[in-house]
């Protein structure tokens, strides 16, 4: 990784930069954060001659060698000052909450709607509603392209950015023509390759945030961290982890509850961690305990699934969405646990662990 003695290098100095590297069978990426930009070496980067010769141009303040599988994603990287801004929350400062249905029923536009408002009332700053869904029945609903002009009604009329999921190339084009500000990769694509490389370029330059869930088994932290990497290497490193339980469930939930990965991901990676208790427990009665509980081990903010009326909701809504009133009373708790934290631990909240 190269950092600059600047803010950033001159296209002379790029030019210059790319031609070294180039010569050792590498790229640069540069990779625009809060404060400057630094260049990402992608290849091998271990060639002694290249790192000598880079650190020999006078416009460069040093070479970062960091040896971990996510060079751009470690705690250790230049990347780890940066800050991820949404929906007038900056992670880290402020519990972050991403709430709305799981699936907007394009039949019934109104309760996306009304969900919308009453998200906003609550104290979302992300709305959440999905227009594409993964379903394990080929022949169950699996959304409609259409639900994106409800999704940005709701955004428009509540001023809230909006979070959709994405399973490939054409729905990521449809969500980002469409103005969508968080892009959501779920569990059963979490380690989709391509997919992930896909969001990357699509987002590259970009304030485009990504919402990683984690991978449906058990994925190890490192695995989960890498599956970041593959979108960080295009150049945007607005991604936000996202646990969201894991199989084998318990038995009585829908998966096993992950919240408690929270800290080991926070000593690996810079990345804010949103929990998703939703899709953990998967019933609308255990989601507030697993939200407080969340909270309590770190996470910088929540993904909510909320309907203004669950039973007449369609996707995952009628098991497990929250109602606003419950939605806001959860908030408010999880707003007290993360002020407890802060205040019994000190430091940012972005780093969320006690430091030795
Ligand atoms: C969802 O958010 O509605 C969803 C399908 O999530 P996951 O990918 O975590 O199952
Ligand atoms: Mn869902």
């Amino acid at each position: 990784m190269i950092l600059p003695k600047s803010s950033r290098l001159t296209p002379d100095q790029v030019a210059e930069v790319t031609a070294i590297v180039g010569e050792f069978g590498c790229q640069i990426q540069p990779i625009v954060g809060a404060v400057r930009t630094i260049y990402a070496i992608v290849g091998d980067e271990r060639e002694e001659l290249m790192i000598n010769r880079l650190e020999g141009l006078p416009y460069v303040e040093r070479i970062d060698r960091i040896q971990s599988p996510f060079k751009l994603m470690d705690r250790r990287s230049d990347l780890a000052s940066h800050r991820i801004t949404i929906g007038g929350v900056t992670l880290g400062e402020e519990l972050a909450i991403i709430a709305g249905q799981c699936t907007i029923d394009p039949k019934n536009p109104g309760f996306f709607l009304e969900t919308a408002a009453a998200v906003k009332d609550a104290g979302g700053h992300v709305l959440r509603g999905g227009v594409w869904k993964p379903r394990t029945n080929p022949y169950a609903f699996q959304g409609d392209a259409k639900s994106i002009d409800i999704l940005m009604e709701a955004s428009r009329r509540t001023g809230l950015p909006v979070n959709t999921e994405v399973m490939d190339e054409h729905q990521v084009r449809i969500a980002l023509d469409a103005g969508v500000h968080m892009l959501q990769v779920g569990a059963r694509n979490a380690l989709n390759y391509s997919l992930l490389r896909t969001i990357g370029r699509a987002v590259a330059k970009s304030d485009t945030v990504v919402l990683l869930k984690r991978s449906l088994h058990m994925g190890s932290p490192n695995e989960f961290i890498s599956a970041a990497e593959y979108i960080a290497a295009f150049g945007n490193p607005n991604i936000i982890l996202c646990p969201r339980g894991t199989a084998p469930a318990i038995d009585g939930y829908r998966n096993h509850p992950d919240e408690s990965i929270t800290p080991l991901l926070k000593e690996k990676t810079w990345a804010p961690v949103v929990v998703d208790p939703s899709h953990s427990v998967g019933k609308a009665s255990y989601v507030p305990a697993c939200a407080l509980a969340a909270v309590a081990y770190g996470a910088d903010g929540l993904c909510i699934e909320a309907h203004v009326s669950p039973s007449q909701g369609i996707g995952d809504d009628p098991k497990q969405a929250l109602t606003p009133s419950v939605l806001a009373e959860t908030i408010a708790q999880a707003r007290q646990i993360w002020s407890l934290r802060r205040s019994a631990i000190g430091g940012p909240g972005h780093i969320g662990i006690a430091r030795p």
